[in-house]
């Protein structure tokens, strides 16, 4: 009753401090859009994740569910906040869309966190804004639960990425094919400068902006890069080598983005906008899951290729700034796309030996890691699965029948295993520590799509959100042993749990 009063009542003083420091508002105005939050019926908060509030100084002492609720859906946001809806563009499967835009987001504002890093905090389904074109700008609750979940998974796997301060229903029913519960995102993000922000401006042909953005990411991003001969090529730079190692991580976890469009790829380095993502179980190189990407063009295999020709968008974009004339530019752009490919293939390898147990670097490894990657695809074995027992196997052989039953042809594994062991050999390592450190490397938890989707449903059809809980729970502990193994987040899916399609969901 209490809660109730307290969203009902129409002045009451409001219980929830963010010291916003708003530097986007400072762009010139071509740059966003003002638009607030639409009214909701019920806001109801589903979770919170306090630490992270903690982590951005939001301070909420009288602040209970209803108003955090109430904060987070915009309904009653805290004061000072910005309300503006980004202008981008970007290359959506290969083609050119000039005008894109936050058709269903807005960003709150800015913080610096307690690290000391400047933060975006930015609703996800709050309403429509001058970028929604024909769309209603409002969020299912099934995607804000993926979306949930997927990122808080991938900042305890230790991955770059935006982060969930808040999931709240809104209490208004959201038409898609069928009638969903609405639900608004609170997302939190280095910041939300994307390939696709600088190509907006740079289809337009609209040269001061291209530069005005470009020294904004600077500062925001790489105020070092200023000292440089040429600070925008040194963007360029920064931004592969972010881009490069974020891509190796997504190898070495399994994950497959689902939408690599330029829009989405940042500038921070950050995972964002986790739409029809999904976590690879067995593995092959074509996976595929997005149910839109029916030519494979964002296929698990096609990451770092589809990585390189992001960044070659961005460079176009970034070109009369890169040199003195357009020969120049091109050359110095054309060295810097070349470094991507090497850089993202060391990291790759980096943590494919890590992966392994491999503490050295010789030249044969990556031959062993390419043999083991045959194996493991022509015989479907569950990517993650795999690894994690392979730490068992690194300090004992007598799981290597129950490894080899993971394969259609348990010789494979007898052959490969051969090979690794000798590698072994030549490490100084003893066989514990190195079998600790791969267990924390290799998960025994991810948020697999079976138990995504479990959680959706429990959630959706049933208003029970204990699956959901859990699922955020395990997934936030990904290296540890899970207290069961039956548990959906760690086995791969029964044949009937099988989800072979994911779905923007927007
Ligand atoms: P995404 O697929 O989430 O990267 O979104 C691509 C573009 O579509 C962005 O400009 C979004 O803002 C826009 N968009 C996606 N869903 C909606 C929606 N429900 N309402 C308005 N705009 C949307
Ligand atoms: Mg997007």
């Amino acid at each position: 009753m209490a809660e109730m009063l307290k969203t009902s009542d129409p002045t009451p003083p409001q219980p929830i401090h963010i010291p916003f420091e708003t530097t986007y508002s400072g762009l010139p105005k071509r740059f966003y859009a003002h638009c607030p939050p639409a009214p909701f019926p019920r806001p109801e908060m589903v979770r919170f994740n306090a630490p992270l509030a903690d982590a951005l100084r939001i301070e909420r002492a009288e602040a209970d569910n209803a108003a955090l609720a109430a904060a987070f859906s915009g309904q009653r946001p805290p004061e000072g906040a910005a309300w503006l809806a980004m202008a981008y563009a970007g290359h959506q499967f290969g083609h050119l869309v000039p005008a894109l835009g936050d058709g269903r987001a807005v960003l709150m504002g800015e913080v610096i966190d307690r690290s000391g890093q400047r933060r975006d905090i930015q609703l996800k389904g709050a309403g429509r804004t001058p970028f929604s074109r024909h769309a209603d700008g409002r969020a299912p609750l099934g995607p804000v639960l993926r979306e949930y979940v997927v990122s808080e998974a991938m900042y305890a796997l230790g991955v770059p990425t935006s982060r969930a301060l808040a999931a709240v229903t809104t209490g208004e029913p959201v038409l898609r094919e069928t009638a969903q519960p609405g639900a608004v995102l609170t997302r939190v993000a280095s910041s939300h400068l994307r390939v696709g922000t600088f190509e907006y401006f740079a289809v337009r042909d609209d040269q001061a902006a291209v530069q005005q953005l470009a020294d904004y990411a600077i500062t925001r991003h790489d105020p070092d890069a200023r000292d440089a001969d040429n600070p925008y090529l040194e963007l360029l730079r920064r931004v592969s080598r972010r881009q490069a190692e974020l891509i190796a991580d997504w190898m070495a976890l399994g994950f497959i983005h689902g939408v690599m469009n330029t829009d989405n790829t940042t500038l921070s380095g950050e995972t964002i906008d986790y739409g029809p993502c999904a976590f690879m179980d067995h593995y092959h190189p074509g996976t595929v899951y997005s149910f839109v990407d029916q030519m494979g063009r964002y296929a698990y295999g096609n990451q770092p290729g589809i990585g390189q020709w992001n960044l070659a968008r961005f460079a176009e974009a970034l070109l009369r700034l890169l040199g003195n004339d357009s020969n120049e530019a091109i050359a110095a752009a054309r060295e810097i796309l070349e470094a991507y490919t090497e850089h993202h293939e060391a990291a790759w390898l980096e943590r494919m030996r890590a992966k392994l147990g491999l503490a050295t670097a010789m030249e044969e490894d990556r031959a062993l890691v390419d043999h083991l990657l045959a194996i493991l695809a022509r015989n479907r074995v569950d990517f993650t699965g795999f690894f994690r027992r392979l730490a068992d196997a690194a300090e004992t052989t007598t799981v290597d029948s129950d490894i080899g039953a993971l394969f259609q042809d348990p010789d494979d594994w007898q052959r490969w295993s051969g090979r690794w062991r000798e590698r072994l050999d030549l490490e100084s390592a003893d066989s514990g520590t190195r079998a600790a450190a791969m267990r924390w490397t290799n998960p025994a938890v991810i948020p697999r799509t079976h138990a995504i989707e479990q959680a959706i449903r429990a959630a959706e059809d049933e208003g029970d959100f204990a699956p959901f809980h859990a699922l955020v729970e395990a997934v936030s502990h990904p290296f540890e042993a899970p207290e069961s193994t039956e548990a959906p987040w760690a086995r791969p899916p029964r044949p009937e749990e099988r989800v072979p399609n994911t779905f923007c969901g927007t």
